[in-house]
C-alpha cells in the first residue's frame, strides 16, 4: 500500500483534485442559477492556465522531492533540531503548522512586493470566483510559489511524506475555499477562526482594499488572526476582481491575462509600502540564510567539497552545493 502511494503520488493528487473539482462544479451548477454555458466558458478560460502550470509543477516537483530527500539523508533543517520525538503526533502537527505559516508569508509577500503582485493579480482578476478560479494562476506565479516551497522544505527539513500529506490537504482546502458553496454566517464565524472557509476567502477576492489585502491564510486562518490581517465583510457586498482592472472582457481573455504581468504599467494601490515590505522580505531570507549556513556548516563541516564562502542570501548556491556534497559523499 505504502509503495503504491509512493509510486503514484502525483496520480493520486490529480485524481483527488479532479474528484473534488467535479463534485463542487456540479454542486455549484445545481444550487446556483447560472447558465451552464456561461459556467463552462468561464471554466474554460481558467482551465487554460493548466497548460503552462502543470509542466512547471512537474519539473519543479523533481527538484522539490530531491531537496526533501537530502534533508532526510542528512537530518538537515529546523524540524530536526526541535526537542520533540520524530514521527510522533507533535512532530507532524508542528511540521503542518510551520509549512502553513510559510505559505501565509508567501501569500503576504505576493501582495506586498510589486513584482509578486504583477503575477498574483492574474489570480485575483477573476470577476466570478468559483471552484475553477483555483487553477487560474499565472505560470510565473507557479514558478515563484513552488520555488518558495522548495526553500521552505530546505529550511524546515520536510520529508517527502509530509509534503505529500500537506499538498493533499492544501489542494482540497484551496478548491473548497474558492467554491461558491458558502457556509451559513453563524457557522462560518466559528469555523473561520481556525480554517480558511469559502466565506473568508471570498472576502480576499473582494475588488477593493483593505479586504484584498486580508485573509491570506492557506489552510489555517489563525495566522490572519495573530497578525491582524483577518477581515470580515457581508457576503452580499462582495464584488470580485481588482479595482485597477475591472474590464470583464479583458479579464476573460487568456492571452491578455498571460501578457498582463509584463505589460501592466499602471501602479496598483496595493504596492504602497513596497520598500518597507521588500526590506521585510530581505530580512526573512537573511534569517533563513544564516540558519541554513550555520546548520549546513555543522552537517558537512568535515567535507572538502564546499570550498567557497556561501552567500547568506544565495539559496541557489546553498542548495546546489548541499546536493553536490550529498551526492559525492554517498559515492
Ligand atoms: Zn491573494
Amino acid at each position: 500500500m505504502t509503495a503504491f502511494v509512493e509510486n503514484h503520488t502525483f496520480g493520486i493528487q490529480i485524481a483527488l483534485f479532479l474528484f473534488i473539482l467535479c463534485f463542487f462544479w456540479i454542486l455549484e451548477s445545481i444550487s446556483l442559477s447560472q447558465s451552464l454555458k456561461d459556467k463552462y466558458l468561464h471554466t474554460l478560460v481558467n482551465a487554460k492556465f493548466l497548460i503552462f502550470v502543470i509542466p512547471i509543477q512537474i519539473i519543479l516537483a523533481v527538484i522539490l522531492l530531491s531537496v526533501s530527500a537530502k534533508t532526510v539523508t542528512y537530518s538537515f533543517g529546523l524540524l530536526y533540531h526541535l526537542p520533540i520525538e520524530k514521527n510522533g503526533v507533535t512532530y507532524y502537527l508542528i511540521a503542518f503548522l510551520l509549512i502553513d505559516f510559510f505559505n501565509f508569508i508567501y501569500h503576504y509577500l505576493m501582495h506586498k512586493i510589486p513584482l509578486g503582485w504583477r503575477f498574483h493579480q492574474v489570480h485575483h482578476s477573476d470577476m466570478d470566483v468559483d471552484i475553477s478560479t483555483t487553477f487560474r494562476e499565472h505560470p510565473g506565479e507557479t514558478f515563484f510559489r513552488v520555488t518558495f516551497f522548495i526553500i521552505t522544505v530546505f529550511v524546515l527539513g520536510i520529508s517527502p511524506w509530509i509534503i505529500i500529506l500537506f499538498q493533499l490537504m492544501e489542494s482540497t482546502s484551496n478548491l473548497i475555499s474558492h467554491s461558491k458553496i458558502k457556509l451559513p454566517e453563524n457557522i462560518d464565524r466559528f469555523v473561520s477562526l481556525i480554517f480558511v472557509t469559502p466565506n473568508s476567502h471570498s472576502i480576499h477576492h473582494h475588488y477593493k482594499l483593505p479586504h484584498t489585502d486580508a485573509n491570506y491564510g492557506d489552510i489555517l486562518s489563525i495566522w490572519d488572526h495573530i497578525f491582524k490581517t483577518a477581515s470580515r465583510l457581508n457576503q452580499k457586498k462582495i464584488v470580485y476582481g481588482i479595482d485597477t482592472h475591472m474590464n470583464p472582457v479583458y479579464n476573460a481573455n487568456f492571452k491578455l491575462l498571460i501578457k498582463r504581468p509584463f505589460r501592466s504599467k499602471k501602479k496598483s494601490p496595493l504596492v504602497n509600502g513596497a520598500v518597507k515590505n521588500t526590506l521585510i522580505l530581505i530580512f526573512i531570507f537573511s534569517i533563513q540564510g544564516f540558519y541554513a549556513q550555520k546548520t549546513l556548516g555543522n552537517t558537512i563541516k568535515d567535507s572538502t567539497v564546499i570550498e567557497t564562502d556561501l552567500n547568506v542570501n544565495d539559496f541557489s548556491v546553498i542548495i546546489i552545493n548541499h546536493i553536490k556534497a550529498a551526492e559525492l559523499s554517498s559515492v
